[in-house]
């Protein structure tokens, strides 16, 4: 049955691909953003659609519309973006969510939180199940993110205990794919940013460090399943693809799908960046009978693709 859906942070990279996955659905789409990381191009096809409407709006102050469920993902994702202003990170994750928690409870919709493997931290088992309550740095440059999550995921906890609402935590994996900024630091994108430009890949610290990355799509799919659980269901379940990889491995790889012979800058490992990371997706095959389906390369030359198409020809000052 169609249903009105809000998505926050819609015009972003993961929320834009989800807006656009509703609106094939048939389902009528809000997509609210402020536009802290991302721009409307990442939107503009579907501006037109009749189903779909764009709403500037920031979710640390309240927002009064009527929905039947939300997806709430506005909150900037690399720590480039969360960390040039880190005390708006945490006010969009903490009054964000009390925020479109309280929408939730007067419209009784149902409310799925974006929340991440950064809930881990530098994780000291591996692989990280859901039953991990992390290792966390709370006061660190990335602490903004992480605790900032943290909270959130308590308030959905709390919300759900306190005033039975139907909420729903997922721990979203790092997630790749078409319409990730080229600029914002993240490692696929500046990979394949710079090898498109021919420069060296920027390798933070020695690249022995590892990541689990999961395709859009595959993301997207486990989100809709999700949000489509019965009420008792309430996560936290870990959303990702457990195809895991060093960094040195990863850069092989673009450079492979590139076409180039690219060589290697190696800059310090930022601060408490973490040493490995992947999923124990068990949960999520057993809840939602989702599992990621996109192979690392496959899923890379599709991003690739991607980023030769938007900036294949004007590749000066690249990340
Ligand atoms: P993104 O930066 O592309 O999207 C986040 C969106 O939220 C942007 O459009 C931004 O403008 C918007 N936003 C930020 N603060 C806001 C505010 N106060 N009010 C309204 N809008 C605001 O990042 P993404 O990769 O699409 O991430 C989406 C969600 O998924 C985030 O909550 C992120 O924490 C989570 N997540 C992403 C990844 C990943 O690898 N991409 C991993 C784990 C979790
Ligand atoms: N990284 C890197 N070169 C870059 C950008 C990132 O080696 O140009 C590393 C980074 O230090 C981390 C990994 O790649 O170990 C993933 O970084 P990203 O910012 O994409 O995600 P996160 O650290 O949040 O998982």
């Amino acid at each position: 049955m169609p249903r009105r859906v809000l998505v926050t942070g819609g015009a972003g990279f993961i929320g834009s691909h989800l807006c656009e996955r509703l609106l094939g659905q048939g389902h009528e789409v809000l997509c609210v953003d402020n536009f802290y990381s991302s721009s409307r191009v990442n939107v503009e096809h579907l501006i037109a659609h009749p189903r779909f409407e764009l709403m500037r709006h920031d979710v640390t102050f309240p927002l009064y519309v009527e929905v039947d469920e939300i997806y709430h993902l506005a909150c900037p994702a690399s720590p480039i973006h969360y960390q040039r202003d880190p005390v708006q990170t945490t006010k969009t994750s903490v009054h964000g969510s009390i925020n479109m928690l309280g929408l939730a409870k007067r419209t009784k919709a149902r409310i799925l939180l974006a929340s991440t493997s950064e809930v881990y931290g530098d994780p000291t088992i591996h692989p990280q199940s859901e039953d991990y309550w992390g290792n966390v740095n709370p006061i660190g440059p990335r602490s903004c993110y992480d605790e900032g999550k943290r909270c959130a995921e308590t308030l959905f906890m709390d919300y759900r205990r306190q005033h039975g609402m139907d909420t729903k935590i997922v721990r979203i994996f790092n997630t790749y794919g078409p319409r990730m900024a080229p600029d914002d630091g993240r490692v696929v994108s500046n990979f394949i940013m710079q090898a498109l430009a021919g420069e060296p890949l920027t390798m933070y610290g020695s690249g022995q460090q590892t990541r689990s990355f999961c395709y859009v799509d595959d993301l997207v799919d486990g989100l809709l399943a999700m949000m489509n659980t019965p009420p008792d269901v309430s996560g936290p379940v870990n959303l990702g693809n457990p195809e895991e990889v060093t960094m040195q491995q990863l850069a092989a790889k673009v450079a492979e799908i590139v076409g180039v012979d690219a060589s290697i800058v190696h800059e310090p490992l930022p601060t408490d960046d973490p040493m490995q990371r992947m999923p124990d997706a068990t949960l999520a095959g057993r809840l939602l009978g989702w599992s990621a389906q996109v192979p690392l390369d496959k899923g890379l030359e599709q991003t690739v693709n991607w980023f030769q198409k938007q900036y294949g020809n004007n590749m000066a000052g690249s990340p």
